[in-house]
């Protein structure tokens, strides 16, 4: 039997080695970083539960994989922060989403995972350098920017809680977010137009949450991180899987990727197992998403603060119509007429065909330009706040990204 060798030891690559394994495979995963989260640095992420009527933590159980091997935190209830600081509360009787932490501490999803791996028998060779071509699956998270996010972590007193803001003037062309769960908090602004002195957004988006809510905020450290978005023209290619971030699978509107990495993972081992067809499952149950999320993406690239609003708006409109605030989050990953009819000029305004190395062609979403809108004066509470952030940092504070 020959062994399995998979690059990239974060979500999708553990994923897919755990079913490999269990199945009977002998599993190798390399991994360039020292340990499985490397990439990551304690941040919170959302584990959406709206792009399938089935739970995620019940399709991970029907695969075999176990959900409480990581710690998460259920929601029904966000913060909507409109870009005119209107605040609005989307509210679901089910589970809208989960957070999750990112990283290398126990508790933590990519943890979880490695320990399932490692239990079901997968040999995970940390800080080890495989040749891409040397490997079957093919699971190595992003390669190029199409957009960046930059966060502060804190010590704070506020109760758990999630606040999803739509402000074109703190995230260019995106959103921000703060998410707080047992003391520890994390402010996080999204660019998706390409910015200098990117730390100027951050501080400026850390004054407006202060502004709104009681955090006695005491910062720890600074993180961030890259986003690759683009649409492959094979997710199988020369007997080669690609999973996850690295084949593209990730939501073009608000960034989600993890339900995505991980089921991509799951059908690639099923493949090789002799399950299913990798190629069509993935075009069946993950290309039309992500497709309506390239539309999506299209649209709020049009779209100033004002669009903002009418999204925000029609968001709480949906919500007293149907009962449900999840229902618009789910009508916006529909496929439908109309989007068919955009698609066209979606791909063909937002995306650019590349050829990679490894013989594939992607239409990939370069990284925008920034605006003349996005150059304004910081108030003087981001100024301290930039201020004080040195002060942490002379001291010792961590920060995983380059600021400017
Ligand atoms: C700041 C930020 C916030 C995000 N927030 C959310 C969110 O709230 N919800 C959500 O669903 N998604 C979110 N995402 C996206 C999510 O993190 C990714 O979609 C997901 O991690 C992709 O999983 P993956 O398995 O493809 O990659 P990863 O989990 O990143 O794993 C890839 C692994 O491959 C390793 N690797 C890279 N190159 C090599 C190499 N040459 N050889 C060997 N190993 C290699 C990396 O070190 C890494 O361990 C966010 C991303 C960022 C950057």
């Amino acid at each position: 039997m020959r062994d399995i060798h998979i690059l990239g030891a974060g979500l999708s690559g553990l994923a897919a080695a755990t079913i490999l394994a269990k199945a009977g495979k002998k599993v190798h995963v390399h991994e360039v970083l020292v340990d499985s989260g490397a990439r990551f640095d304690g941040d919170f992420q959302g584990l959406e539960n709206w792009t399938s009527e089935i739970d995620f933590f019940d399709e991970m159980e029907s695969w075999g994989l176990n959900p409480n091997e990581f710690k998460s935190d259920e929601f029904s209830i966000v913060d909507l922060a409109h870009p005119d600081d209107v605040i609005t509360n989307p509210i679901t009787k089910g589970i809208a989403f989960r957070v999750v932490e990112r990283g290398t501490d126990s508790h933590c999803i990519d943890q979880g995972l490695k320990r399932m791996a490692l239990e079901s028998g997968v040999e995970i060779h940390y800080k080890s350098k495989k040749n891409p071509s040397d490997c079957d699956i093919i699971a190595a998270g992003p390669k190029n920017s199409s957009a960046v996010a930059f966060g502060e972590i804190f010590h704070t007193t506020h109760e758990n809680h999630v606040t999803f803001q739509l402000n074109d003037k703190l995230a260019p062309g995106a959103y921000s977010y703060m998410i707080i769960i047992d003391g520890i908090g994390l402010i996080c602004t999204c660019l998706w137009r390409k910015q200098r002195k990117t730390s100027r957004y951050l501080n400026e988006t850390i004054a407006w949450y202060e502004k709104f809510y009681e955090l006695n905020r005491k910062p720890i450290k600074r993180v961030g991180g890259k986003g690759d978005f683009g649409l492959p023209s094979k997710y199988r290619h020369e007997g080669k899987y690609y999973v996850g971030e690295a084949g593209g699978l990730q939501d073009f509107m608000w960034g989600f990727g993890m339900r995505y990495a991980i089921t991509s993972g799951v059908y690639a081992a099923k493949d090789i197992l002799g399950e299913c067809d990798y190629e069509k499952e993935i075009r069946k149950r993950l290309v039309p998403l992500v497709k309506s999320s390239v539309i999506n993406r299209f649209l709020m690239n049009r779209m100033g603060d004002r669009g903002f609003k009418i999204i925000a708006n029609y968001w709480m409109k949906n919500q007293t119509k149907t009962g449900d605030g999840l229902r618009f989050m789910k009508r916006l990953y529909s496929p439908g007429v109309i989007r068919k009819l955009i698609w066209p000029i979606a791909k063909f305004s937002m995306l650019r065909k590349i050829k990679v190395d490894d013989g594939r062609t992607i239409q990939r979403m370069p990284f925008r330009k920034s605006l003349k809108r996005d150059d304004w004066t910081p108030s003087s509470r981001a100024v301290e706040i930039g201020e004080e952030w040195k002060n942490i940092r002379k001291a010792g504070g961590k920060v995983s990204f380059i600021d400017d």
